[in-house]
């Protein structure tokens, strides 16, 4: 899904009261959250997302004395960015002496209220991250505000998923593989005395020779076969009677390979 920005005029921004520090690239990204209470109302409306963000603005550009909002993408509950600096402008929101190294994306949750990231807000972080990967020459790091500086800073919540890996939420596990699973016992019992003939004897030899033993698959369970299933019996701790029974059966199969 392609990213969905919320451009600085859809929002409303006041335009910045300097110019930027240019930034050519940055080793990645620091995430970030608002520090204060978030009403958890702004799931259900992104007309209060915009607001939080037109105040945090005017925070930054009033309280704090700096020329612009402090970070370079806000991620909404409603997978949405939207832009702060943008790329290639260093933030201001890393502490001093820290902003060169990281872009700044804030998620719009707080210590109060709204805490829990919902997936939206995951997702779009994410989004803004790969954005500033693609366009502003980001590194891969991905860390908290408080690496490296003394704050509490991206939360909890945020922070435990970001030293997860930041992972896409809904995401798959790595599929294991799959185990072996036995075809049917054949339903008699595969020995020797006299030599037994027949496709399950053949599909017996086939997997032992796949599993490495040194056997001709001929559809005859001979002396050779049956020399063969007792030493596998062996390996597997089981009986070697020299029979295949279904037990020895589904180990040709199931058995770990050594
Ligand atoms: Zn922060
Ligand atoms: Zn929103």
């Amino acid at each position: 899904m392609a990213i969905d920005l919320v451009s600085r005029r859809t929002w409303r921004a006041r335009p910045p009261g300097g110019s930027y520090t240019q930034l050519d690239s940055t080793r990645g990204v620091k995430v970030h959250y608002t520090g204060g209470r978030v009403d958890p109302a702004i799931v259900r409306d992104h007309a209060k997302c915009v607001a939080l963000v037109q105040s945090i603005q005017n925070f930054h550009m009033d309280g704090n004395g700096w020329i612009d909002i402090g970070y370079s993408y806000l991620a909404c509950p409603h997978r949405k960015v939207f832009e702060g600096r943008g790329l290639h402008h260093l933030p201001a929101a890393n502490g001093a002496g820290l902003n060169s190294g990281h872009y700044a994306v804030l998620g719009l949750v707080g210590n109060a209220g709204l805490t829990v990231p919902p997936d939206g807000v995951l997702h779009a972080v994410l989004d803004a991250i790969q954005h500033l990967r693609d366009k502003g020459g980001a590194g891969r790091e991905v860390k908290g505000h408080r690496d490296g500086f003394n704050t509490d800073c991206p939360g909890d919540r945020l922070y435990a998923w970001i030293r997860r890996g930041a992972p896409r939420p809904g995401g798959q596990e790595p599929p294991t593989p799959p185990q072996p699973q036995a075809p049917a016992f054949p339903g008699r019992l595969l020995k020797f005395p006299p030599v037994m003939r027949g496709e399950d004897v053949r599909t017996w030899q086939k997997q032992m020779k796949k599993r490495g033993w040194n056997l001709g698959v001929d559809g005859a369970y001979g002396a050779d076969s049956r020399d063969v299933c007792r030493r596998f019996q062996r390996n597997q701790g089981i009986p070697d009677d020299g029979i295949v029974g279904p037990t020895t059966w589904r180990l040709s199969w199931e058995a770990p390979l050594p």
